[in-house]
């Protein structure tokens, strides 16, 4: 994009150095035709690729046939989205929205109807999103500071520390909400022992799974593998392949808080993203998820020994490699060798492939990423 259109953008992002025009599977193509391998699917949204077939020929269909209705009726899709996603998660009621901060705002709404307290226990490191209820529950002071002060009852404690989770507990707490991996605050995993801390408190229980969710870890949501089962769960970035979507899902067991009038979205539930989003929850199915743990483990065994990796860590397909260097200069110069990658806080590169991702894919980002670790 020229200069002079950049400069019609709010600056609330970097001047980008690149303009993508194409998109095909695990490949992005700039303005000048040149081709990268895309390693971070648009923030880990595009888990099929980009143009998967199955999404693309619903969203088309769904194009010719009807747009958007609101709430105030029915759709297909949306129905049929519900459906879907309470049947993987075994029971459970979908609202539907338009990304992930709206699907904490609604969570955390539901939380304090159905307890009746508003104090709320959170992540240090965590990210929820930049509205203002989803920031007051973000554990990154930086990104706050500016807008105090925000919701109040918010208690932070570190990931993974079961003794201040437990202190952090009170009688006005009504909601503990974790990501199972910190996604944007340094791809922390957190332990089963530790979910499972939170799972005793006298609280609702919401995994953040924004990020996690949708087979991005291995499993089609990230709690599956850990042991511990939520009463909310929020979705987004993966549900529809890149189609804005959200989604609060409310476990049938903690259902009946919201009542018509609680709560509402008029784009929520559009009808074209909940087509896509039936047809990606159709393709996550156990053979990719099985290719997402092993390239998954392929990836971070690959990063382990590089030059300059302190530590690398996560979930399938969520991968952070901590390096003696800050990640930016890493991320800029992966672009520049025909990589794209991410970021997670300062010092943390985050690779978020697509999960269709091959593992010659795999290698080839590996010997990217050496030659850049190496210069
Ligand atoms: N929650 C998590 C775990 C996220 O990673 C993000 C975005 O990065 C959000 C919430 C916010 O999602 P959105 O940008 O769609 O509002």
């Amino acid at each position: 994009m020229s200069a002079v259109l950049q400069s019609q953008l709010l600056p609330t992002y970097p001047p980008p150095s690149v303009t993508f025009v194409d998109g095909d599977g695990v490949w992005l193509t700039d303005d000048s035709g040149r081709r990268y391998l895309d390693f971070a699917a648009g923030i880990a949204v595009v888990g099929l690729g980009h143009r998967h077939p199955a999404p693309l020929a619903a969203a088309h269909a769904q194009l010719d046939r009807l747009w958007h209705t609101s709430n105030l009726y029915a759709t297909e899709p949306a129905r049929a989205l519900a459906h879907v996603l309470s049947e993987r998660f075994g029971g459970a009621q979908a609202f539907f929205c338009n990304s992930g901060a709206e699907a904490n705002e609604a969570a955390i709404k539901y939380a304090r109807k159905a307890t009746g307290k508003h104090g709320v226990i959170a992540l240090e490191q965590s990210f929820h999103g930049r509205t203002t209820g989803a920031l007051a529950v973000t554990g990154q002071p930086a990104k706050r500071a500016a807008f105090e002060p925000l919701l109040d009852g918010v208690r932070f404690v570190p990931p993974n520390d079961v003794e201040a989770l437990r202190a952090a507990m009170s009688d006005d707490v009504g909601l503990v909400l974790l990501e199972p991996v910190l996604g944007e605050g340094g791809v922390i995993p957190l332990t089963p022992e530790f979910l499972a801390a939170a799972r005793e408190l006298d609280a609702i229980l919401a995994f953040d799974e924004v990020q996690t969710g949708i087979g991005r870890t291995g499993s089609f949501f990230a709690f599956e593998q850990l042991g511990v089962r939520p009463d909310l769960v929020t979705l987004a970035k993966g549900l529809a392949n890149g189609l804005p979507i959200g989604c609060l899902l409310v476990s049938d067991a903690a259902a009946g808080a919201f009542a018509p009038g609680d709560h509402g979205s008029t784009f929520g539930g559009n009808p074209v993203a909940c087509a896509a989003a039936v047809a990606v929850c159709g393709a996550v199915d156990d053979a990719l998820l099985a290719r997402v743990r092993t390239n998954g483990a392929r990836l971070l065994a690959g990063l382990a020994p590089l030059p300059h990796v302190v530590d690398a860590r996560g979930a399938g397909l969520l991968v952070g490699a901590e390096l003696d260097r800050p990640a930016q200069e890493v991320v800029d110069a992966a672009l520049d060798a025909g990589l794209v990658c991410l970021t997670s806080g300062a010092n943390v590169l985050r690779l978020a492939p697509p999960l269709v991702v091959a593992d010659d894919d795999v290698d080839r980002a590996l010997a990217i990423l050496t030659e850049v670790l190496t210069a």
